[in-house]
């Protein structure tokens, strides 16, 4: 290899190099692939996920790279000046991909996201204007930054350019051979990297794969039904549209078109929810929704003290539900259910809300999050039904925290049972019937604000030391949150009491979805199908209601309208059904039966969880009663696809 050949490798490792750390540090910084954290489950842990990533993610980056480097050397020329052409290669080569990476990772919101609103005002010497101005004139910096490189380069590249005509002396670096030879190796690559759903997941994040991953996936998908070969799931039908992975499976067709279960076999469908009629002086109802707060709650003991006494109380007195859970496993859906009655609402559908505002309720909302959030409150007709409306964004000045995005507002509820006190506070009012909504939020991540009293003897853990390596005391931080929001159920029952309403009321406590605590490594909640991110409690006031049977957040309204005297309590045969994603392309279904007995499917790689046993085995493998059980599975979700397809969604 001549000198200006190495020079040109040289210069061609530089831009792959320096654009290929550049952006596995902003995907680390984003996706945490490789530290873990809050909500990822993708972790890059083992020698194999590690490998795979490492090989296909540099293959599919050299192979971009060797290309890029063709354009650029076919735009040049035979007569290729070698220093303007390495210029252009570090230039649009390297410094577009990095441009684009700019763009792609928002670096530049980042920045103003991190920047807290309060900073800027302050910055701003407290004035709204200066801050705008502020904003803007680092916006401007950053633009006259671009400007000033691209001057530079305009110099250089003129500098060069007059001292050019003298051409390639001698051979530059020609990359054919080696453009050749990786476009060949990187779909087998991909083909076996894809396997790996974690590596899958990383590599996907990286430019060069995923664009590479998708050209292949379009290019194997022959019968264009959005799965080829490299789709997550492959298409093992590939020249049949109406087959694929997660297809809707026509029952009663004699043919198996998701490839699970066989032919699917329609069971009764649930019939929506009748209006309620309540009757004489209907009881006021209070819904508290406690955040990211497990059903092993109740009896949860931390050094020695009662995690949540006022909830065992409540659960000693009226009816507790220990088998109660989150169809997905995050806020807004859940939510969502609870109040609607169904799996995926749409807006316009009757809700809890509606219910009680046609039975002449006089309805609060006190929360702690943005009930926007999520388009929770346009689902369920919330703010257009409700007389009250306090949460996050109406008390924006008395959040926990300062960040700006709207999943981070948060509120401590003793603000919200201030507010409670103001405006629902005169006893005269309660002669109307009330439904009143409060969202406790403490529990939420990082399970710690300023002011959340030490209430375990636990010390709290500051939100930077929340590690795999504390997770002992981050369980215990996490516990402390939710003894604080149970003191304020506390506080709430004892106001009910105060106003002389206590006796004419329905209270309900409930949680949207559980939280891991880093017991099998991950934290957070709405990745994995199981007890300690589904699983929630429930209580209320009203004895004799208790029940063991499993149950799904969707089937509150019909219960608590049953509390009310509005509804026959719903019927309850079937398991809850719970799924990760979106119902018709989950990446994991489930079910919840009798004595909290998991069974799950995750449909990337296949494999069937047993809770009971611990067992794990490919759906192909299974048989008797283990395949039937599954199968249960598998006809549960169609069961639920063909509900929202013929509600015409
Ligand atoms: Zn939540």
């Amino acid at each position: 290899m001549g000198k200006s050949a190495r020079l040109d490798l040289v210069t061609l490792a530089i831009a792959g190099l320096a654009t290929l750390f550049a952006e596995l540090a902003l995907v680390e910084r984003k996706f945490a692939l490789f530290a873990g954290g809050f909500g990822q489950s993708h972790v890059l842990d083992s020698g194999a996920e590690i490998a795979a990533f490492a090989v296909a993610g540099l293959a599919a980056h050299a192979l971009l790279f060797a290309l890029i480097f063709a354009v650029i050397a076919r735009l040049h020329g035979k007569e290729r000046d070698p220093w303007l052409f390495r210029l252009n290669l570090l230039v649009w080569g390297a410094g577009g991909f990095i441009a684009a990476l700019i763009a792609r990772f928002e670096v530049l919101s980042y920045f103003s996201d991190a920047v807290s609103f309060q900073l800027i005002r302050n910055l701003g010497g407290g004035s709204l204007f200066d801050a705008f101005l502020f904003a803007l004139s680092e916006g401007a910096l950053m633009l006259g930054g671009g400007a000033l490189a691209l001057l530079a380069y305009a110099l250089i590249a003129w500098r060069l350019r007059k001292r050019a005509g003298r051409g390639l002396e001698e051979p530059g670096l020609r990359v054919g051979r080696a453009l050749v030879l990786l476009a060949l190796a990187v779909p087998f690559v991909a083909l076996a990297a894809n396997r790996i759903p974690d590596a899958r997941y990383g590599l996907n994040k990286l430019t060069a794969y995923a664009l590479a991953n998708d050209a292949l996936g379009a290019a194997t998908d022959f019968d264009r039904d959005g799965y080829s070969w490299f789709s997550a799931q492959i298409d093992r039908e590939p020249f049949d549209a109406a087959r694929h992975p997660l297809a809707l499976d026509v029952p009663g067709n004699g043919v198996d078109e998701d490839g699970f279960g066989g032919d699917l076999i329609l069971d009764a469908l649930d019939s929506p929810l009748a209006a309620p009629r309540l009757s004489g002086k209907p009881k006021h109802l209070v819904v508290i929704v406690l955040e990211s707060t497990r059903g092993d709650v109740l009896g949860k003991r931390v050094n020695g003290r009662m995690v949540a006494p006022n909830l065992e109380a409540l659960a000693r007195s009226g009816s507790a539900f220990p088998h109660s859970y989150s169809h997905v496993g995050f806020t807004t859906a859940s939510l969502k259910s609870l109040f609607s009655g169904q799996l995926d609402p749409r807006a316009g559908d009757p809700s809890l809300f509606t219910d009680l505002k046609a039975q002449g309720y006089r309805i609060g909302v006190f929360s702690g999050q943005p009930e926007s959030f999520g388009d929770i409150s346009e689902v369920v007709g919330m703010k257009r039904s409700a007389d009250v409306l306090v949460d996050a964004e109406t008390l924006k000045d008395e959040r926990a925290f300062s960040f700006a995005a709207k999943g981070s507002l948060r509120i401590d509820e003793s603000k919200l049972l201030r507010e409670f006190d103001r405006h629902m506070g005169d006893k005269g009012a309660w002669a109307q019937p009330h439904f009143i909504y409060f969202n406790f939020q403490s529990p939420h991540f990082p399970y710690h604000h300023p002011g959340l009293p030490d209430m375990l003897g636990v010390k709290p853990l500051p939100r930077e030391q929340i590690a795999p390596a504390n997770a002992r005391r981050v369980q215990d931080t996490y516990w402390n949150a939710v003894a604080y929001a149970d003191a304020q159920i506390g506080a709430m029952i004892a106001r009910l009491k105060a106003l002389g309403v206590w006796e004419d009321t329905v209270l309900a406590v409930t949680g949207d979805h559980g939280e891991a605590l880093f017991e099998n490594g991950f934290l957070g909640h709405g990745h994995v199908i199981d007890a300690a991110q589904t699983h929630i409690p429930l209580v209320l006031s009203v004895p004799g209601m208790a029940d063991a049977r499993p149950l799904g957040l969707k089937d509150m309204r019909g219960l608590l309208l049953a509390a009310l005297g509005g509804a026959d309590a719903p019927l309850r045969a079937r398991p809850v059904f719970l799924h990760i994603g979106p119902l018709d392309t989950p990446a994991a279904i489930g079910m919840a039966e009798a004595g909290g007995v998991f069974t799950t499917l995750a449909l990337e790689t296949e494999e069937v969880w047993f809770s009971d046993n611990g067992r794990r085995a490919r759906y192909d493998a299974l048989k008797g009663a283990d395949k039937a059980r599954a199968d249960r599975l598998v006809g549960e979700w169609g069961r639920q696809r063909w509900m929202k397809h013929l509600a015409g969604r």
